[in-house]
């Protein structure tokens, strides 16, 4: 399969339209005859690429060629834990020398601004830079028996890790879940969404030339019901990660429960801002800012509910909607504070919510509605929306709306602040403004978030564990603590003295 029709290539999407096809046992398989999809610009409406539906047979090749890598000693527990962060650093490398080309792509792609999917392939780099340089520096533990017996732990691979992704920013999210795999010893078949699949063939093409073994890493392209149920099926898997919405995320681990596989759940978030009366409203503006300017508010961390102490709501409200109707909301490539929404489909479903809102009674303090003109038309561009008057129990407050869209609820006291940011069915992330450190700490230990940020957001990087508490998801990504949950305990115990034995 991989030989008269394939084909490899690193080539711009910018070059036209051309089909692409699955990364298979170290090459790109583009069957003549296969069922492809048309991947659009969500800037322009253009068809940037059409990318293969890959049928159960090619996600069969890609578990056995995962499996095969492992077997052959040129990858998995066999190389060197040294040798294995060597070849994950040369990796960032060239990540980073292809820095131009896999922005592009991921702007093309997913609709972010190019200054945003630039910062997203330097941080997919770093992924790959952490965890190469951890690989030789965990180990296992000596376990204290009595002096006839010793008992000590070492870490093994899973095996074959899969990757379900989304299509949000595609890139960074392959170097989160890959990089700790392939530093833990497991080979991976990454699943990308259909709406935005270019970056992770681009990548797979990439870690392939820096010199990852033929197998390690491939890529299963097509849609979630189809390719990703067949993937999330499949019995040769070791460990299922799976980013994306809750909905998805409980069906998946059903269906890879029917082969006892575990996983790792990085799920969607509803996540609350708490400004307090004493905060820097400067502070927590340009959080809210932040919140629906990057990925368009398409964004599982994107605060989306911002608490504010009654005597502050009307101050922050006006200097929110202030800035947030200056933002430029243009093309992605044209790097504006705004790009377009992913698809029409996701456009639609964010509309829908703000004009439900409104009917339901909420203030539309700004934006709502679909942006056209100036070259616009064809594109799904949105102004970030600004909603008051929303009441707690509001579909808008409660569900996740994935797009530019903050419900600005009001508070009196600390308690009050907090039962409303625990009060949905996610616990992902949280921010708390305060110029009150003791508030700062006793409000972080109470909200049920697997991330709190203090006065800044997001805040930290690579090294901070992040994923979510409640429907969130289970697991963490990222981290020294990533390591752990991509490999497995194995306890190694024995009898040292054979003098007290009889005979
Ligand atoms: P979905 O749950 O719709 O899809 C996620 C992935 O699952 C896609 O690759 C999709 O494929 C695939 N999929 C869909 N159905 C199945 C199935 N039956 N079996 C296997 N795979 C399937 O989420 P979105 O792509 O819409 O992403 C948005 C969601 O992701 C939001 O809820 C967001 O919060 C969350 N997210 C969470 C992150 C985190 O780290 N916690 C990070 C980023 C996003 P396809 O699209 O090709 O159909």
């Amino acid at each position: 399969m991989t030989s008269a029709n394939s084909r490899r290539s690193t080539t711009s999407p910018l070059d036209g339209v051309r089909r692409r096809g699955a990364f298979v046992d170290g090459s790109e398989v583009v069957p003549a005859e296969g069922t492809y999809v048309p991947v659009e610009d969500p800037s322009s409406g253009k068809v940037l690429a059409e990318v293969l539906s890959s049928p159960a047979a090619l996600v069969d090749s890609a578990m056995t060629s995962a499996a095969r890598s492992l077997r052959s000693r040129e990858w998995g527990p066999s190389v060197s834990p040294y040798e294995r962060g060597r070849l994950l650093a040369r990796i960032a490398a060239l990540i980073r020398s292809n820095h131009e080309e896999l922005a592009l792509i991921e702007t093309l792609d997913t609709g972010k601004p190019i200054s945003q999917a630039k910062s997203d392939i330097a941080l997919t780099a770093t992924y790959f830079d952490f965890y190469g340089s951890l690989c030789d520096k965990i180990g296992g533990e000596s376990i204290p028996l009595p002096d006839t017996h010793f008992a000590f732990t070492v870490h093994e691979p899973y095996g074959v890790v899969g990757h379900i992704l989304p299509w949000n920013s595609p890139a960074s999210q392959f170097g989160r879940g890959v990089a700790p795999s392939l530093a833990c010893g497991n080979s991976v078949v990454v699943k990308p969404s259909e709406t935005a699949p270019l970056s992770t063939l681009y990548l797979a093409t990439l870690l392939h030339d820096a010199g990852l073994p033929k197998g390690a890493c491939n890529v299963v392209t097509g849609s979630g019901s189809s390719t990703g149920e067949t993937l999330a099926a499949h019995a040769t898997l070791g460990l299922l990660v799976f980013t994306g919405s809750v909905e998805t995320g409980a069906h998946v681990m059903g269906v890879a429960a029917a082969n006892i596989v575990p996983c790792k759940l990085e799920l969607g978030g509803k996540s609350a801002a708490l400004v307090f009366s004493d905060a820097r409203i400067n502070q927590a503006v340009a959080a809210a800012i932040t919140a629906v300017t990057r990925n368009a508010g398409q964004s599982c961390l994107a605060l989306s509910r911002f608490l504010v102490q009654r005597q502050i709501l009307d101050q922050f409200v006006e200097r929110l909607s202030e800035t947030i109707r200056r933002l430029v909301i243009r093309p992605a490539i044209e790097d504006p504070d705004v790009g377009p929404l992913v698809s029409r489909r996701q456009l639609e479903r964010v509309l829908d919510y703000v004009s439900r809102a409104g009917q339901d009674g909420a203030s539309i303090i700004c934006g709502g509605e679909r942006v056209r003109g100036l070259g616009l038309d064809s594109g799904y561009f949105m102004a970030p929306a600004v909603l008051t008057d929303v009441a707690p129990t509001a579909r808008v407050v409660k569900e996740e709306v994935f797009g530019p869209v903050l419900s600005i609820l009001p508070f009196d006291g600390e308690q009050e602040a907090i039962d409303l940011a625990n009060s949905t069915r996610y616990g992902l992330v949280s921010a708390v403004f305060t110029t009150d450190f003791a508030r700062a700490h006793r409000v972080a230990a109470r909200l049920e978030a697997g991330q709190v940020h203090v006065n800044d957001y997001p805040a930290g990087g690579v090294g901070l564990p992040f994923g979510g508490y409640k429907q969130s998801g289970i697991g963490r990504e990222k981290g020294v603590q990533a390591m752990a949950e991509y490999s497995q305990v194995k306890t190694i115990a024995g009898r040292i003295s054979m003098d007290d034995l009889d005979g």
